[in-house]
């Protein structure tokens, strides 16, 4: 068990970007840690792509991976959307606008890619400290420290275990069984604390088109995003299903196939259609398009992050920027907790307890702009599919006018994003420096620390 004069430690549970992020912000904090992943290895190409936004470079910035990272994706520049039968209907600002504001237009990068940058950036004492081919199956607690039992019967003592492990979080399970053994009658998250209304064929082939397009096609029921790097381009092919469903559904390879066929004749481009990247395509997959906010991210000393607490839908490309700010705001006040404990055990139970309540509270209160991008992507989405005349309305003749989408960037999105934090306990240069100041400015300090 951990020994009742321990120094502090972090249990991640998940090496996918999240516990990468909590892993770069934890070693920056100078507080020890261990990631313990599932998968055999911690790179895995499953042709996915991840939208970066300018709030979330700059904490890239702070982990020191900013300038081998922008290399490897295209800045957004171009944007269009297209009916399925290839009319062009309306050429949007949005990524412009996104860069004059803010320093930076979006930067897409091959997932992949972006995971082993974060890996490799990692010094190499870190690096040690991330291990693989380890299953989270149990967590018991105790008054000062946690216990984390992994498949392979290893076990792994520290003070907190920070839940990094996706959708189908295995530390969200066991946290509920525990509130629950507990108290049996307390209102708790179901196993499942997620809803889909899609589902979504993701995918990535040599790309076909200059790097730079952010482009989507609309219909009613199926629509698509397309967005072009220096090598790949990676598309999303949605399609609303018969009723919602918080089930896990496990697609075949054959199922894949059909429901690409569908959109087989649908544009991609202006003179690309999915019918002619489909056999050239380097990976792909089917999933359902998960939505919603646990109402509990902690209990005692276990806590969640990214994907294991809040999911939203693709569209907005904001679930991983989501998921570093949790990092972000939980971290910073982490060190802070630890710098004023009395001894390098760190807080007590019930001083983590509330540290984790306020992490929860702060990600949900208009300090963060959480739970408006849980609806805005979910409504993206829907506006796409053509969910209803409203929806069918709004995209095709209002939404569609630059001068609203003008007024959208400034007036919605662009306050949400200056809300982006940042490690409060890192000084680097500001990079990205647009018309909109930041809400939370990077501590920089010249010449200070040279
Ligand atoms: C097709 C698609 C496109 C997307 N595009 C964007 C985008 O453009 N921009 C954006 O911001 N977001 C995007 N998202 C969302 C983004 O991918 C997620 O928000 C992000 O990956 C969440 O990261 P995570 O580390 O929390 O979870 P995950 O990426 O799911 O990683 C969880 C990790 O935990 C491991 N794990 C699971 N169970 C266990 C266990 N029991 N023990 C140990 N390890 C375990 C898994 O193997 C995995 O490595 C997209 C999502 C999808 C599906």
């Amino acid at each position: 068990m951990s020994s009742s004069n321990s120094p502090f430690k972090a249990i991640i549970v998940g090496g996918g970007p999240i516990g990468l992020a909590a892993a770069h912000a934890l070693h920056l904090a100078d507080i020890d840690f261990v990631v313990l992943e599932r998968r055999p290895a911690i790179f895995e190409d499953r042709g996915a792509s991840l939208i970066v936004h300018p709030h979330t470079l700059r904490v890239l910035h702070q982990f020191g991976i900013l300038d081998e990272l922008l290399p490897r994706g295209a800045e957004l520049k171009h944007h269009l959307s297209f009916t399925a039968d290839g009319h062009v209907f309306s050429e949007g600002n949005r990524y412009r606008l996104i860069r004059e504001n803010h320093g930076h237009g979006p930067v897409a990068f091959h997932r992949a890619e972006l995971i082993e940058i974060m890996y490799n950036g990692l010094p190499k004492p870190a690096k040690e400290k991330i291990l693989t081919d380890k299953k989270l199956t149990s967590i018991t607690t105790t008054q000062d420290g946690v216990t984390a039992t992994c498949a392979d019967g290893s076990v792994f003592h520290g003070s907190i275990v920070i839940g990094a492990d996706g959708v189908y979080s295995r530390t969200r399970q066991v946290m509920r069984n525990l509130a629950l053994k507990e108290n049996s009658t307390r209102p708790w998250d179901p196993p499942h604390p997620y809803t889909a209304t899609y589902q979504l064929i993701y995918g990535s082939f040599p790309s076909p088109s200059p790097a730079g397009q952010g482009y989507d096609t609309q219909s009613k029921g199926k629509s698509i995003m397309y967005f072009s790097g220096p090598e790949r381009g990676w598309f999303f092919l949605y399609k609303r299903l018969a009723r919602p469903t918080s089930d896990r559904t496990n697609y075949t390879e054959k199922e894949i196939d059909a429901l690409a066929a569908e959109f087989a004749e649908f544009p991609l481009t202006k003179t690309v259609k999915v019918k002619d990247v489909w056999p050239r395509m380097l990976g792909a997959g089917l999933t359902n398009l998960d939505e919603g906010i646990a109402k509990h991210w902690s209990f005692g000393r276990i806590v969640l992050v990214g994907d294991a607490c809040h999911k939203m839908t693709t569209h907005l490309g904001l679930g991983f920027n989501h998921g570093i700010q949790d990092v972000v705001v939980l971290c910073n006040s982490l060190r802070k907790a630890l710098q004023a404990a009395p001894d390098r055990m760190g807080p007590d139970t019930e001083a983590l307890t509330g540290l984790f309540e306020k992490y929860q509270a702060v990600r949900m209160s208009s300090v963060c702009s959480l739970e408006g991008d849980v609806l805005k992507s979910g409504l993206e989405t829907r506006l796409h599919a053509w969910h209803n005349v409203w929806s069918y309305l709004l995209s095709w003749y209002l939404l569609a006018l630059n001068v609203v989408e003008n007024l959208f960037m400034r007036f919605v999105m662009a306050p949400e994003f200056r809300k982006g934090q940042v490690l409060d306990y890192v000084t680097r240069e500001e990079r990205m420096k647009g018309k909109i100041s930041w809400i939370y400015p990077m501590s920089y300090q010249a010449k200070k620390e040279d």
